[in-house]
């Protein structure tokens, strides 16, 4: 037993043992969380993402996880990644970036590069892991969407184009896949606390000139009614949940974990 499915087996968690999952954009944040929720219900963990190689290395340590540090901006980088980890029996998409400016002034490149890594780096992991997951006759693929695959913000328009359009791929798959043992959903958090949303806050604070303080009050928790952030381990705690037997006929959804954001 390798020490990391002793640490799994000790804190009482086994669901996923036997499964295998890559985590896109598990070196920090959301993605990182789902990877400890997986991996301490017994999951082998795959973790991608960009970072210091001493951090990644002692995440790889922590989780005994295997890495593919593939930039999902490119999708040859993507098959060839998908081709040296091998089979996996979850995927979850997780990698994505903010860029926040008024459309007039919205740089074209932030624009190809967040379709590129928010919507189509999900479609390329998806087309390489599905025939896999068919032979297999189970499978699960979670897209960490966002309360902007359902709403709108402001100064946000390729991230609200690119969730909605997870979104909508979600769907499509889970009705491909649905005979097959294979689920497809997207959790879709509200604000939480992780450096994506950390990092948008000068941008944000320039484009509506406002203090730290007023974008954090006024902005971010603004819109969402419990006036609290997500903690990234209830998101994790959501994908264990989608990966267990008491989930297989949940698919095609598109799961809020907002605060109440998307409710009014
Ligand atoms: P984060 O910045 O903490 O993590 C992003 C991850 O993506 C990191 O591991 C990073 O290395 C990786 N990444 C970035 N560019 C990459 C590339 N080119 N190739 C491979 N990996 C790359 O952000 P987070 O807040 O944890 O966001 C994770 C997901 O959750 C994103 O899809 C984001 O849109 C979504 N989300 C976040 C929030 C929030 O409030 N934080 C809310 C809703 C949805």
């Amino acid at each position: 037993m390798h020490k990391s499915d002793a640490a799994a087996a000790a804190a009482g968690g086994a669901t996923l043992a036997g499964r295998r999952a890559l985590v896109t954009g598990s070196t920090s944040g959301i993605g990182l969380a789902i990877a400890r929720a997986l991996r301490a219900e017994g999951a082998a963990i795959v973790l991608n993402g960009l970072g210091d190689e001493d951090e990644i290395a002692a995440l790889c340590e922590e989780l005994g996880a295997d890495f593919n540090g593939a930039n999902l901006m490119q999708a040859d980088a993507i098959a060839a990644m998908m081709d040296e980890i091998g089979g996996i029996d979850i995927l979850v998409n997780n990698a994505g970036m903010q860029h926040v400016a008024p459309v007039e002034e919205f740089p074209p490149e932030k624009w190809d590069a967040i379709i590129a890594l928010n919507l189509t780096a999900a479609f390329h992991t998806t087309r390489l892991a599905v025939p896999g997951m068919k032979a297999k006759g189970w499978g699960r693929i979670i897209n960490t969407a966002s309360a902007h695959s359902l709403a709108a913000s402001p100064f946000k328009s390729a991230y609200v184009a690119a969730k909605h359009g997870i979104a909508g791929f979600t769907k499509t798959i889970a009705l491909e896949l649905a005979e097959h043992g294979v689920t497809a959903n997207c959790i879709s958090p509200g604000y939480v606390w992780t450096p994506l949303v950390e990092n948008q806050i000068p941008d944000t604070m320039a484009a509506r000139g406002m203090t730290r303080e007023e974008v954090i009050n006024n902005v971010l928790l603004a819109g969402q009614p419990t006036r609290k952030f997500v903690r990234p381990e209830d998101v994790g705690a959501m994908a264990v949940f989608l990966c267990s037997a008491a989930a297989d006929n949940i698919t095609g959804a598109n799961l809020s974990m907002d605060g109440g954001w998307t409710a009014k």
